[in-house]
């Protein structure tokens, strides 16, 4: 069952998708050729067209941002010494509890991405040489484990299929055979966005307890923070994370990270080299409204309006309604006649949809078709799956009739690539769903009693 398995199974992808990534997603007029360059050289456009409508943003991040977080964002330069900096930041930082159901950790923002959150989840609460558990089964455990290696953390990688999530039952194994209690922490990705499954961090909780384990339980919630349930003081989460482009659906560039009491303890202790993403100097300065280097202000402001946002309609309609989108999505598959990639239905994810290609039939070419046909941006397979699946994203700023959409192109696109779908079986079976299941808008519902 348990396998150390080389990186080498999976980093020959990673440089073919790489390559194929930026590729694709550069805007016409810039010249890249992957062979030659690693640095895309302008050339002049030969003609300059922005299709009429918008574009359909249907990738599990970056995602659609809502007009009221960009009209937030729309500020001119501040100065984050003059004296209402520090409420402000406070505010920021104690609103950033809600996305992670936390009233007892403490929260974190860093200018980065979700690869940084990463880094200070481990630096801060880790040793040199510490051994760590961590399941693998996508790209992004992948990463995450890689770079758990390469800061010289000691781990034990515990193979998934593609498609499954964290088994309970192979941790529990694993932390009671560890009687000396040597592993000093259980790394989880929350929501696998390689796969679209949402392993259950409750029950990995529950295998800790079943065996007393005092490990720490670090987990990566960059694409499930803000969209799916995620109970940071119920599942004694150690330090959660998550990255701006995803559920808050703001632009990349913040890392947003909470540390619990016992991971502040760990930091004392953690011996791992770190500097940038030091929590100690956020929380020599953060206490006052202070921040130890310049903050995004922009950034900051659509996080407060994205934060209200989702406090306004509440986290628990969030949830529900994430559902409800990942629901339709999947009735939409099926109506297809197609696959998950995901085929246990406990792990199937509500902020993303993988979904399967027959045999013989490139994903890629139906990617490609969907954004040059209908400009509609869906995501390729990462990795190993690239060419076998493509990925519709359904997280943050979203409702029924946006991702109606991005269904509608997806047949479309397929029917294009030679998929044999019968038009409107997917939309059909979607709208057949959400007719029944969504709720009318809270403010709106004197105008249909
Ligand atoms: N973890 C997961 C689950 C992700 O989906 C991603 C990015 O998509 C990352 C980590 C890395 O985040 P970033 O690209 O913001 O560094």
């Amino acid at each position: 069952m348990l396998r150390e398995v080389s990186q080498k199974r999976v980093l020959p992808f990673l440089g073919q998708i790489t390559r194929g990534l930026s590729a694709s997603a550069l805007p016409e007029q810039v010249q890249y050729d992957p062979q030659t360059s690693s640095v895309p050289t302008p050339q002049p456009a030969p003609f300059s067209y922005v299709p009429p409508g918008r574009n359909h943003l249907f990738v599990p991040g970056p995602v659609n941002i809502h007009e009221r977080v960009l009209r937030a964002m729309h500020v001119p330069g501040q100065n984050h010494r003059d004296p209402w900096f520090a409420q402000f930041f406070k505010d920021c930082l104690e609103e950033s509890k809600l996305i992670y159901g936390t009233k007892e950790a403490t929260p974190f923002i860093f200018s980065g991405t979700g690869t940084g959150g990463w880094e200070a989840a481990l630096c801060n609460t880790l040793s040199p040489g510490d051994k760590v558990v961590c399941f693998r089964y996508g790209l992004f455990s992948h990463l995450w484990i890689d770079m758990m290696q390469r800061l010289g953390l000691d781990v034990q990688v515990v193979d998934r299929p593609w498609g499954e999530g964290a088994d309970e039952n192979t941790l529990e194994d694993i932390l009671r055979k560890d009687t000396d209690k040597k592993i000093k922490a259980v790394a989880v990705v929350h929501n696998e966005t390689t796969t679209g499954v949402t392993s259950d961090i409750a029950g990995c909780r529950k295998a800790m307890d079943a065996v007393n384990h005092p490990a720490l339980l670090l987990v990566d919630g960059v694409s499930s923070i803000g969209a799916l349930e995620f109970r940071m003081d119920d599942w004694r989460v150690d330090v959660a994370v998550t990255g701006s482009q995803k559920a808050l659906s703001l632009p990349t560039g913040l890392a947003f990270v909470a540390a619990s009491p016992k991971a502040l303890e760990a930091m004392k202790s953690a011996k791992l080299k770190r500097v940038y993403y030091d929590f100690a100097d956020m929380l020599r300065t953060n206490p006052s409204g202070n921040v130890p280097y310049t903050p995004s202000l922009a950034m900051l402001y659509g996080m407060r309006e994205s934060i209200k946002m989702l406090r306004e309609e509440g986290m628990e309609n969030v949830f529900a309604r994430h559902h409800r989108l990942g629901e339709g999505a999947r009735r939409a598959v099926e109506g297809w006649g197609l696959q998950l990639l995901c085929k246990n239905p406990r792990w199937r994810s509500d902020s993303l949809t993988v979904v399967e290609v027959p045999e013989g039939v490139d994903s890629n070419k139906i990617v490609k078709t969907a954004y040059a046909k209908y400009d509609l941006s869906l995501g390729i397979g990462l990795a190993q799956i690239n060419g076998k699946v493509f990925r519709i994203g359904h997280l943050g700023n979203m409702n029924e009739l946006m991702l109606v959409s991005a269904l509608a192109g997806a047949e479309m696109a397929m029917i294009d690539a030679g998929v044999p779908i019968k038009p409107g079986s997917g939309v059909g079976k979607a709208i057949e769903y959400w007719h029944q299941t969504s709720s009318v808008i809270k403010t709106r519902e004197s105008l249909v009693q």
